[in-house]
């Protein structure tokens, strides 16, 4: 008697930075479902955004993870380091390229000239943001012919998508909050919905354990994936962000919480762990902690 299969999920960091102690809050979330639910961990560069990701921020991460002892089921950080793989975005171009044809048979994807000046203009005229399905310039209808240089959005259509997460209880929201979803932007970037929507599809990842300023994104990546014929949507579990010990958000450009920095300045690992685990609340008192045992803190 085969037992079911646990579900497969994903640490994605993107390398626009270094790895920090948001980092190591998501890790233990990933890591801690994964553990708990008898599943397994893939290692992903969500390095679709050219502009603002580096190759040397790539180096410092698989580096950082290597030295916390952090290591996902697939790939190893050495398969990374060894040149193209399906778990960096930027090595697979043909991949999106592809699916977008794809998605172009199954809904209207189209061409928007609209700048945020036109989004700023709608809302002057009407006193609100644009909301809802389509974009202020009504570019669908006008089917502008499409360019490097212009923003490309998928219609997903009106209403809501609902889930139950695991963490944060019965959710839903809608699909078009602000407008039709851009698959890729004026800067010929596939856009961060677009790609993890893609890869979690055809790497089967059915368990999302992010940060809780994702949970507005969720309801359009629910609709993409339907679009894109996946049966079921994966399972979503969002977590609480880091905090500063003064209870603001931590912030990316926060260059005291890097965490190669602070191993490089002597401070172990647990005492990281320990830190992410206070920041995000899962401990109330910082105490240096094992990753092992810090995937148990889990709710
Ligand atoms: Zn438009």
């Amino acid at each position: 008697m085969t037992s079911r299969p646990g579900p497969t999920t994903r640490f994605a960091p993107a390398p626009t930075g270094r790895l920090h102690l948001g980092h190591l809050a998501n890790a233990i979330h990933v890591w801690g479902f994964a553990r708990r639910l008898g599943g397994r961990v893939l290692l992903r560069v969500e390095d679709h955004d050219r502009l603002r990701c580096r190759p040397e921020y790539e180096t410092a991460l698989l580096d950082d993870l290597d030295r916390l002892g952090v290591a996902a089921d697939e790939p190893s950080t050495d398969e990374l380091r060894a040149g193209p793989s399906s778990y960096r975005q930027s090595d697979n171009g043909p991949v999106y390229a592809a699916t977008l044809d794809r998605l172009a048979g199954v809904a209207d994807v189209y061409a928007c000239d609209c700048s945020r000046s036109t989004f700023a203009a709608w809302r002057s005229a009407h006193g609100r943001p644009w909301s809802g399905p389509g974009c202020p310039g009504g570019c669908l209808a006008r089917e502008i012919a499409a360019s490097r240089d212009l923003t490309l959005r998928v219609a997903l259509g009106d209403g809501d998508e609902a889930w139950n997460d695991l963490l944060m209880g019965p959710r839903s929201g809608p699909v078009s909050p602000d407008g039709d979803l851009p698959v890729r932007d004026r800067n010929g970037n596939w856009t961060y919905a677009f790609c993890v929507v893609v890869d979690d599809l055809r790497h089967g990842v059915d368990l999302v354990v992010r940060g809780e300023d994702l949970v507005d994104a969720t309801p359009a990546q629910v609709r993409l994936a339907d679009l894109l014929g996946r049966p079921t949507p994966p399972r979503f579990a969002h977590h609480p962000l880091v905090r500063r010990l003064n209870g603001s958000k931590l912030s990316k450009a926060d260059g005291a919480t890097a965490v190669g920095d602070r191993l490089d300045a002597g401070h172990t690992r647990e005492e990281l762990f320990g830190e992410a685990a206070v920041r995000v609340g899962l401990l109330d008192d910082p105490r240096p902690i094992a990753f092992d045992e810090a995937l148990h803190l889990l709710p």
